[in-house]
């Protein structure tokens, strides 16, 4: 920021103020982190300037020996993390990179077999409101009424009914275990392709703390700035070499033009952070955080949706409570919380205002926080619940958030 001052002051002082709010603020949301200074430094660099059409060694332009270099480094180092054959690392988000796959196969009007956004889905999953939805012929399928995890004997009964071109499979609000090998061999036995979008917990399989999609999906995509902990972006992987070759026709020219080539070096430094022995431990802890934060939580009396969490974050039920997500997530504001409302499996409550929160620990995580600190959180949301109408407990609470913070200073 001091840099960018020279150029511009308003903007440096933006900046500033959002470091500030990153410091002084618990995150909890469960698809933002803290990336490293190593990643925001390539991210920041005279890489920005470069333009690369294509792919590394076949390019549009001249000049491209060095980000050839970085790029390859790229895909190699995601490879290795993944265990996949063949890797693009050019979208430029994670919705990109997923139009790029249904590009690569569908013809609008084909049908496609979704998770609903409503049961933890993610909206480029078939909504009606993105081009997923309105391209193709969609059908949801969701999580059971009863123990609010996916339904795989009603997933392959609808396969069978619906005969999708393609099973998509992932979600933005899920916290159980996904059983990518079932779901491959329901698409398997209607001649569906499988599209795993790991975008939430790219880290975690990363690490090997939830089973990888790698050996039973066509496609897999994923952000690279959730759990994963590197820039904003987006890539695809897969182990077919033809289809490798029409998800690279569909990131460039299909869906994109020039590369981001900043992002991609950034992308190669999130990679080979994540190929330390330290990162294992720090998804393993993650996924602690998340259940110990679950459990006091409903200690303290919230209903977690499934019961509890297998990986980074939870859904917490606030209809019991007589709350909503959008009055929780103002009230926690006020207290230096930042989480998301959400709608709740099944939800009751206006869209708009959402029967619970998402809460996830993959960015608290980051800052070294860890079983006794998730005690502390849930407490501290508990209290600025139920004092909601009292500006002053709120702000007591926020200096007490403050002080936790410091112990635990930004990377
Ligand atoms: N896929 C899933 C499962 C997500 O949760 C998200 C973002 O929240 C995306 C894709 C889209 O990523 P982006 O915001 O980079 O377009």
């Amino acid at each position: 920021a001091e840099i960018v001052r020279h150029g511009d002051p308003l903007v440096a002082d933006i900046i500033m103020a959002e470091e500030k709010r990153q410091q002084s603020n618990i995150e909890l949301i469960a698809s933002e982190n803290f990336a490293s200074r190593a990643v925001q430094l390539a991210q920041g660099s005279c890489l920005t300037n470069k333009y690369a059409e294509g792919y590394p060694g076949r390019r549009w332009y001249g000049g491209c020996e060095e980000v050839d270099k970085i790029e390859q480094l790229a895909i190699d180092r995601v490879c290795e993390i993944f265990g996949s054959k063949y890797a693009n690392v050019q979208p430029h988000s994670g919705s990109q990179a997923n139009a790029a796959v249904y590009f690569s196969v569908l013809k609008p009007g084909d049908k496609i077999l979704t998770m609903n956004l409503a049961h933890g889905g993610h909206l480029t999953h078939g909504h009606s409101a993105n081009f997923s939805g309105n391209f193709y012929e969609v059908t949801h399928y969701g999580v059971s009424e009863k123990d609010e995890r996916i339904d795989y004997d009603a997933l392959a009964e609808q396969a069978k009914q619906v005969m999708p071109k393609m099973i998509t499979a992932g979600a933005s609000a899920y916290p159980r275990i996904i059983d990518f090998a079932r779901i491959a061999e329901i698409a398997k036995s209607v001649g569906a392709y499988l599209f795993v979008d790991m975008a939430h917990i790219a880290g975690l399989v990363a690490a090997g703390v939830h089973p990888s999609p790698i050996p039973h999906a066509d496609f897999i995509t994923s952000t690279t700035h959730k759990s994963l902990r590197g820039p904003r972006g987006g890539i695809i992987l897969t182990n077919d070499e033809a289809l490798s070759k029409k998800i690279n026709a569909q990131v460039f020219p299909g869906v994109q033009g020039g590369p981001l080539m900043h992002v991609i070096a950034a992308k190669a430094v999130c990679f080979l952070e994540a190929l330390q022995p330290g990162y294992k431990e720090y998804q393993q802890q993650i996924v602690k955080n998340s259940q110990a934060l679950a459990a006091e939580l409903s200690h303290l009396g919230y209903r977690i949706v499934s019961g509890g969490t297998d990986n980074h974050l939870m859904l917490v039920d606030l209809r019991p409570r007589g709350l909503n997500g959008k009055i929780a997530s103002e009230t926690l504001d006020h207290a230096g919380i930042t989480v998301n409302k959400n709608g709740i499996p099944f939800d009751t409550e206006k869209i708009t205002l959402g029967g619970g929160i998402r809460i996830g620990t993959p960015a608290v995580t980051t800052r070294g926080m860890k079983e006794d600190e998730m005690k502390q959180i849930a407490q501290f949301i508990h209290e600025a619940l139920e004092n909601r109408e009292k500006p002053q407990v709120l702000e007591i609470i926020r200096q007490n958030v403050i002080a936790l913070n410091e112990r635990f200073p930004l990377p």
